[in-house]
């Protein structure tokens, strides 16, 4: 990746940590964090400026407490990168700050918050690669395609989650209700024993409904053209599917952490580097998680479904076989 574009992928990022860490900490009220959301992204033509206050753990603190740094940086890119960062961070600030009070309720709403946290981030990046010229211009503009790289990353952090999330302090569930409301009366429901088979219904229709994105993200990898974007962008698109047939029909993640093996994780990181192996991961850990279904499960036909759909977009690729 070249010197420049890997810059801003780093302080793109760093730019849309700060702006979770605003929307993650529990401790300012909404009404104090909106207008800080809103107006994130005008801080960044703003020299000099940083907040304090916010972050729950030091390098969150710490990263917004030396924000005039980041902003330093942002200073030297080229007009072509900042309008990138800035217009992302506008749209994510103002997004995360309508769910701040609002529960996540239908499928739609779901997918526009994972859009609002994680799409943007996908559009953000593919952006930058396309401003780089290291990737197509048609990069920038294929939302469907990005979208369900960032969508694919989040709902699995979401599903994988949610005991952390359901014990927080100010607890703040993503599952949508379109999807719990079918299998429990309360969310919290999902993490009581008596519910489990219930909650794993629940959990193997999360599953299947992030598992709906995988196509659209191997035509996204199948796209790229530069070996270290391709890595870059591969290694969490592997992980989040081993993730998700770890979590498939795992009471374990109503009871708390789970983690894929250290071991597994550098497997998964050493065969990112070429579309070949990724494919055939995304194939070994389809088959895995089609192994699982349980036959009384009310969403088998349909988890069975989207496998085969997956699958027959990973297999049909010359280079699945090589
Ligand atoms: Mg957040």
């Amino acid at each position: 990746m070249h010197p420049k574009l890997r810059e801003a992928v780093a302080v793109f990022y760093l730019v849309c940590r700060a702006i979770d860490t605003v929307e993650d900490d529990m401790n300012p009220s909404a009404s104090e964090k909106v207008p800080h959301l809103r107006t994130f992204h005008t801080r960044l033509a703003q020299a000099g400026w940083n907040l304090h206050g916010y972050g729950e753990v030091a390098h969150e603190r710490d990263l917004l407490e030396h924000f005039d740094r980041v902003i330093a940086v942002y200073a030297t890119f080229p007009p072509a990168y900042q309008t990138v960062i800035a217009s992302i961070a506008d749209a994510m600030g103002n997004g995360m700050a309508d769910f701040l009070d609002k529960r996540v309720e239908s499928l739609a709403e779901y997918d526009l918050y994972c859009y609002y946290v994680a799409g943007l981030v996908g559009e953000g990046l593919s952006r930058l690669f396309a401003a780089s010229g290291l990737e197509d211009a048609s990069f920038a503009t294929a939302k469907e395609l990005w979208n369900s790289m960032g969508l694919f990353l989040q709902k699995t952090n979401i599903i994988r989650d949610y005991r952390e999330d359901i014990d927080a302090v100010n607890a703040r569930v993503f599952y949508p209700k379109a999807i719990w409301g079918k299998y429990v009366a309360r969310i919290d429901d999902l993490k009581a024993p008596q519910h489990r088979t219930a909650a794993l219904a629940c959990l193997n229709d999360m599953v299947t409904n992030a598992l709906e994105h995988v196509p659209a993200c191997v035509d996204y990898l199948d796209r790229l053209s530069e070996p270290s974007v391709f890595t870059f962008c591969a290694i969490p698109q592997t992980m989040a599917i081993a993730t998700l047939a770890l979590c498939y029909n795992n009471g374990a993640v109503l009871e708390g952490e789970v983690k894929i093996r250290k071991g597994e994780a550098v497997h998964l990181i050493l065969a990112s580097t070429a579309l070949g192996p990724v494919l055939r991961i995304f194939a070994h850990y389809l088959r895995a998680i089609a192994r699982e279904v349980p036959p009384t499960d009310p969403n088998a036909a349909r988890t069975h479904q989207v496998i085969a759909a997956a699958l027959r977009r990973v297999e049909k690729h010359p280079r699945y076989a090589q």
